[in-house]
């Protein structure tokens, strides 16, 4: 992955350029040493004094103190030493000749690279010739029997050889590494100075010795004159060099402490190759598995993917990154330099800490990210329905609430409330693992059909949600659930079987207020009559809405609806909570309103109260009842129906007689009819209306006390009101597994109904728990959406036909291991026809 950029190329470019001057210029300098030495007949030295110039000149190069210049390496070496020492006894050409040979021999043994080597040697001839020149200049005479350099010569010359040396170094070395001349003479003027001091100090030394003919024995002090200065410069500059690797080294490990593992990775990489002085670093993490090498040179990183290692071998640095006390491995640090390097001890132990520093940092930021994946993934599960994967209701409430807080910008939002059609029978014939697998199909295919930022939700059971946003007109509201909707259509198959779903669609617009339960209700309300009216889908008509439709019914529309058989009744089915089994259903008035659908008692049952229609209506209802419990019993199913009677109704004296009558045409016997009496009677009423109800007992027509637990004195309407069937309201089986008030209500109801023989049937059953709470407390029988929502008769047949697990007139499986829950000492009724 590494990218040459084009200012690579231009460095390389400007790079040559340089060291082509230098050469050049270098080889006219030195066409005119050899041609100055020629016009002034300079006579060839003694072999040996040349050997010995060469001999010097390769150790001084040898022994060089080697400053890393990031990548590059420079330094300072004593070859100034021979280079004066041989320019106060030989001719120039002779002392660029032994000297560049020294330093030609150094570069080859080294291996180095060549255009260094050649810009090496180009650079040595001119900074000779410079001391050369200024030698002669001032009068000095090369011999070697009568060297005749003043100390204000040799120091001139000497100048004049460091003047050059710096004006060719420093500008290539500036282009090499891309820094500016001035910064690079600012970070070594000091060293520079100190060395080229003792340089000079030796020179002087020397000449002194050469040119006052004393004994040659001290020039014997030279080199260890030179080794001790060395090796005092060589500590100083060590010294210094650990100073500032401490401080670099400090820096970086504060940078490490990222708990982002990719910055960690990065900055380690780059900063590595800064602290090394390595041509590039690669980290190559292994541990748990990671497959991932992150390379970097100065600039910074530039590779970071899955392995192989790029660097291998003895070519380049390998360091095992584990931390201090060995714990935790995370792969190998491995430094390259383009070369065969070896780390001085400092150096090794300098890169055993950065490697821990940065295997600790690895260990942190991994298990950072660890922590940060369990929040996510707790995150995710409380917002996910685990069998689906689709959102769960608390985070479709989630969303929906922040939609109503006007914290979204979502537009236009509907809800699409989707309930599939006799899922239970899947279940119960296929068993649990197909119907799971069925709940994951449909989820699979609402998610593909959803829009994008629609939020697809399973509410749970085989109840889904889908929250529809940025609809641009309200209308596409139904369009795009039909489209939902419809892609439940194509047959699935399921352990190979093809099985098509059905499924009731409610669509609601979000209203502007009452958030995001009223929302629910409305959808709840729609889906409801798509179910009933068989249709994939309903919209929540915003006419329905009570004020509205009361509006329109003073409009005589009471009259026309009575006439028109627009009243029909829908019939829920009352359970036997042990067995499954239906033992009754409740006839529940609908209004099938030409123009706004069904209408439900809620909507228009207190307008219909009021008016002159209530007889008419009440007559209707009873007679659908009757109607549907003959086509029931003719088809084999001998159900009582009850029936809701208004308060109202029963203060009318002609009530009684009208029931008997309908009783009488239907051919019904008595005992298959259930009153379902409200508790809100005042005291007064309750005299008149036990008169009207006596007559009816006496013919055998059954009472039930609706809503039981709700009204004011329920014992007092008991003792004036000789029901048969006591109806625990649906606010406590909703309350029973929260609250232990309810639980007490529920259990008190059931003792009540023991002592007084009544039959007790809970309302509003949504939930398996609920049915077990509820036959655990002694409630025998109940009616709820965990059962049936209310249907039409002839729905209601049909579902009794097929009934659940091959047993027709069951609507849930039985309780297992019903003996060991704790019972009623009393004997189960079969039904509340057969009560009391
Ligand atoms: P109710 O007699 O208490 O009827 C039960 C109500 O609870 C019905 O509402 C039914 O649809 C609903 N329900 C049944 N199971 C569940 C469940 O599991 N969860 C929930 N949330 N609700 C459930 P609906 O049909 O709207 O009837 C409302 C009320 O209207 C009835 O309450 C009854 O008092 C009255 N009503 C219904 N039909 C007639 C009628 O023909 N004549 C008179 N006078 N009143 C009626
Ligand atoms: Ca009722
Ligand atoms: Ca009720």
């Amino acid at each position: 992955m590494h990218t040459r950029s084009s200012n690579d190329d231009a460095t390389d470019r400007r790079l040559k350029l340089l060291i082509g001057l230098v050469v050049v210029l270098a080889a006219g300098v030195a066409t005119m040493d050899v041609w100055h030495a020629i016009a002034t007949h300079a006579a060839v030295p003694h072999p040996l004094v040349l050997v010995l110039i060469y001999a010097i000149s390769l150790i001084s190069f040898r022994i060089k103190i080697v400053i890393r210049v990031r990548s590059n390496q420079s330094g300072f070496t004593w070859v100034g030493v021979p280079i004066m020492a041989g320019l106060v006894l030989l001719p120039v050409p002779w002392v660029v000749l032994c000297v560049t040979a020294g330093m030609a021999t150094v570069r080859i043994l080294n291996r180095a690279d060549p255009l260094r080597a050649v810009f090496a040697i180009a650079k040595e001839v001119l900074v000779i010739s410079a001391a050369g020149a200024a030698l002669l200049l001032l009068g000095a005479q090369p011999s070697i029997d009568q060297p005749q350099a003043s100390v204000a010569a040799v120091v001139v010359a000497f100048l004049a050889s460091w003047l050059v040396d710096d004006l060719v170094f420093y500008p290539v070395i500036a282009v090499a590494s891309r820094s500016t001349i001035g910064k690079l003479y600012r970070n070594d003027i000091s060293e520079q100075v100190i060395f080229r001091a003792a340089t000079l100090a030796t020179i002087i030394y020397i000449n002194e010795v050469l040119v006052m003919g004393a004994s040659l024995v001290l020039l014997a002090f030279v080199p260890a004159l030179v080794g001790c200065l060395h090796l005092w410069r060589l500590r100083r500059l060590r010294t210094q060099q650990e100073r500032e690797a401490w401080r670099q080294l400090a820096d970086t490990t504060d940078e490490l402490s990222s708990v982002d593992l990719n910055q960690v990775l990065h900055i380690a990489a780059a900063q590595g190759s800064k602290l090394f002085s390595a041509g590039e670093v690669e980290i190559d993490l292994t541990a748990s598995g990671v497959d991932r090498v992150v390379r970097a040179d100065t600039d910074g990183v530039t590779y970071d993917g899955p392995g192989p290692r790029k660097f291998d071998g003895d070519l380049s640095i390998t360091n095992e990154l584990e931390t201090r006390d060995r714990s935790y491995q995370a792969g190998l640090l491995v430094l390259d330099f383009g070369g065969k390097v070896k780390l001085t001890e400092f150096e090794q132990y300098k890169l055993k800490t950065f490697g821990s520093a940065l295997c600790t940092a690895i260990r942190n930021a991994a298990a950072y990210a660890e922590l940060q994946r369990i929040n996510e993934q707790n995150a995710y599960d409380a917002a996910h329905d685990p069998l689906t994967g689709l959102a769960n209701r608390r985070e479709l409430y989630e969303r929906a609430d922040e939609y109503f807080a006007g914290r979204t910008d979502d537009g236009v939002v509907a809800l699409l409330l989707i309930d599939l059609n006799h899922f239970k029978e899947v279940n119960d014939t296929l068993g649990h693992a197909a119907g799971d697998a069925v709940l994951r199909e449909v989820a699979r295919r609402l998610d593909d059909a959803a829009a994008p930022g629609d939020l697809v939700a399973r509410l749970g059971g085989d109840e889904f949600a889908v929250l529809l946003v940025n609809l641009l007109t309200p209308a596409l509201a139904t369009h795009r659930a039909e489209q939902m909707l419809g892609a439940l259509e194509t047959t699935l198959e399921v352990e190979g079987m093809q099985i098509t779903v059905e499924a009731a669609g409610g669509i609601a617009l979000a209203p502007g207020s009452g958030g995001i339960n009223e929302l629910m209700r409305r959808a709840d309300v729609a889906m409801y009559q798509a179910k009933r009216a068989g249709q994939p889908t309903a919209t929540y008509a915003h006419a329905q809405d009570t004020a509205d439709v009361e509006r329109l019914m003073l409009g005589g529309e009471l009259q026309r609806a009575v006439a028109e058989q627009e009243f029909v009744v829908d019939f829920q089915p009352i359970v036997d909570l042990g067995s499954g089994e239906v033992i009754s259903a409740e006839a529940l008035a609908r209004w099938q309103h030409p123009e706004y659908g069904y209408l439900t008692p809620m909507q228009f049952l207190e307008t219909v109260e009021r008016s002159g229609q209530l007889p008419a209506f009440a007559d209707a209802v009873l007679d659908q009842a009757l109607a549907a419990s003959n086509v029931w019993r003719a088809a084999g199913f001998d159900l009582p129906v009850a029936v809701n009677v208004s308060p109202r109704s029963l203060l009318d004296p002609r009530f009684p007689a009208t029931v008997l009558t309908r009783l009488a045409r239907h051919d019904v016997p008595p005992e298959r009819l259930v009153l379902e009496l409200a508790e809100t009677l005042t005291i007064s009423q309750l005299d008149t209306v036990s008169r009207a109800l006596d007559e009816l007992r006496e013919a055998g027509v059954r009472l039930a006390l609706d809503d039981f637990g709700t009204g004011v004195s329920p014992l007092s309407v008991l003792s004036h009101i000789p029901v048969n069937q006591l109806k625990i309201d649906r606010g406590f089986v909703t309350a029973l597994e929260t609250s232990s008030e309810a639980a007490a209500v529920v259990r008190s109801t059931v003792d009540l109904a023991r002592s007084l023989h009544l039959t007790v049937i809970a309302e509003g059953v949504e939930s398996e728990p609920q049915r077990h709470a509820l036959w655990e407390l002694g409630c025998v029988a109940g009616q709820g959406h965990l059962f049936a929502r209310p249907m039409s008769s002839v729905r209601l047949l049909g579902t009794l036909q097929r009934g659940t697990g091959g047993r027709p007139g069951a609507l849930a499986s039985a309780l297992h291991d019903a003996g060991a829950v704790v019972r009623m000492p009393r004997r189960r009724t079969t039904g509340p026809g057969r009560t009391g």
